[in-house]
């Protein structure tokens, strides 16, 4: 049987499937399929788009546009050859927290019906959108009664079976010809978590995956070429099994890794016994530029309280201090070692003007206290099925406060994120193992590999996906402006 499958990209609180990442999804799907014997194509939406939307043309981007994003993330596949042999079409998809994403554009339900839907094969959707997808208000199940797809299922698979097929998913890559991110899947579930948006506590219960296979999954997308990696799948990376031997591990097997990073971190392990031993082993073994990915939400104790927030201010506090204290230092690639980075919720329950007050308050704090964050997220709130947000009100605080967040938003960004990132790269910082990704008119953007990386603009055209070194020279809204550096 000839399977083909689709990603059109995917975004988790627990996972990065968005190019230049690759998820766990169409890996470990390829990988099972594999296993049984069938043959497995691998293409994305960009490719779909190139042959529907741009009759299989890329061109030059002329000197006053964007390069164009929707067809950056190609295949060494045809998209037209491919599924006129293709017996099962296989649709990843799936956005649960929305980002910006530089070089690519995930595609929706909407999207990627309209191209498929004519084509006579048997389709199945796949991925977080089986738990809904924000984009799409959660709709799964009105768009299969309409008969797009002819079946819903979630592949996942225990950490067992997986260790069967996870590693064959590493073939994957000779199907794509630039560089990804390799995002690992260290474990499932949330061990304290109960938080009132999030999807994490329902679909799994909290689970480790082995130490020794995923330093085995590692290994195997080294083989095949892989530089790039994140530890990005789980709720918390200290509650992982064995983390310190874990990155030890991966630093003894895999001598040439460029990007060993992290993602979600529980700050109450951070202040946890044993937690400091993490940070120092985190510091040592991974890469500079490194991010705990600190779920804080917010700093007013009431909506903490009503939300069944993880971690009450008092703690985020704390573990701030921690990362700062061993991770502040400047790594070999001109980014401080390992810091972390916060997020914030709009539209939780219980949500007031206070709300706001507390959080910058917090944030002030933190500047006042010469500590440092590498990047605070603020997103609004996604209403997602079956959730304790969705029975508790839904988007009722949302609605009432929508009117300030735009307020809200602009004085974290210009109060705290513009003086933070000076302190993070004053002027004259070097940053090296640096990108060239995309121009927006005579300006190319760069980025580190990584997590969270920040986006560099230089003036002029610079060929893409070249290797650079850079001087910082100024800031603009999250960003930096540098030149090159020979
Ligand atoms: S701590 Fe809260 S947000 Fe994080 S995974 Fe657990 S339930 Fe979800």
């Amino acid at each position: 049987m000839h399977y083909t499958i689709l990603d059109c990209y995917t975004d988790e609180a627990s996972g990065l499937g968005v190019p230049p990442y690759l998820g766990t999804y169409p890996r470990y799907i390829y990988g099972k399929l594999k296993q049984e014997g069938h043959d497995v194509t691998y293409i994305t939406i960009d490719d779909l788009r190139l042959w529907k939307v741009y009759h299989k043309k890329k061109k030059e981007t002329p000197e006053h546009e964007k390069t164009n994003i929707l067809i950056y993330n190609t295949t060494k596949n045809d998209a037209e050859e491919v599924l006129q042999t293709t017996d099962v079409l296989i649709v990843v998809l799936g956005v649960h927290v929305p980002g910006k994403y530089l070089t690519a554009l995930p595609g929706t339900l909407r999207e990627v019906t309209a191209h498929i839907r004519d084509l006579p094969m048997k389709k199945i959707l796949t991925g977080p959108a089986v738990f809904g997808t924000q984009l799409e208000g959660g709709k799964v199940s009105e768009t299969f009664k309409e008969g797009i797809f002819d079946e819903v299922i979630d592949y996942s698979a225990s950490f067992e079976e997986l260790n069967e097929y996870a590693l064959i998913g590493a073939e994957i890559l000779d199907q794509i010809p630039d560089k990804r991110v390799i995002e690992i899947e260290t474990g499932r579930g949330c061990k304290v978590g109960k938080c009132s948006f999030c999807t994490e506590p329902i679909k799994s219960k909290f689970i480790n995956r082995k130490m020794e296979d995923v330093v085995k999954e590692v290994q195997s997308f080294y083989n095949h070429g892989a530089r790039f990696f994140r530890l990005g799948k789980q709720a918390d990376f200290y509650a992982s099994d064995r983390p310190i031997e874990l990155l030890k591990q991966i630093r003894k097997n895999c001598p040439k890794i460029e990007v060993l990073q992290i993602d979600n971190v529980n700050p109450n392990s951070v202040i946890a016994p044993g937690g400091e031993e993490i940070t120092k082993a985190i510091v040592e073994y991974c890469t500079a530029g490194n991010i705990a990915a600190f779920g804080v939400e917010s700093f007013d104790p009431e909506v903490v309280r009503a939300n069944l927030l993880n971690t009450a201010p008092l703690m985020a506090m704390k573990a701030i201090c921690i990362i700062n204290k061993y991770g502040a230092e400047r790594g070999g690639n001109g980014m401080p070692k390992f810091l972390p980075g916060i997020n914030i919720i709009f539209g939780l329950l219980n949500e007031s003007k206070e709300t706001h007050q507390k959080n910058m308050g917090s944030l002030q704090q933190i500047m006042t206290g010469g500590l440092m964050l590498r990047r605070i997220n603020i997103r609004q709130v996604a209403v997602l099925p079956n959730t304790f947000l969705e029975k508790h009100g839904g988007q009722k605080y949302f609605h009432k406060n929508k009117k300030y967040y735009w307020k809200w938003r602009n004085e974290i960004r210009q109060k705290i994120d513009n003086p933070m990132l000076e302190r993070i790269l004053p002027k004259g910082t070097i940053l090296s193992e640096v990108w060239t990704e995309m121009y927006d008119g005579k300006t190319t953007f760069c980025r580190q590999m990584g997590t969270y990386p920040l986006v560099i603009g230089i003036k002029g055209r610079i060929p893409l996906k070249q290797k650079i070194k850079v001087r910082v020279m100024g800031y603009m809204l999250r960003s930096i402006v540098g030149e090159t550096v020979e």
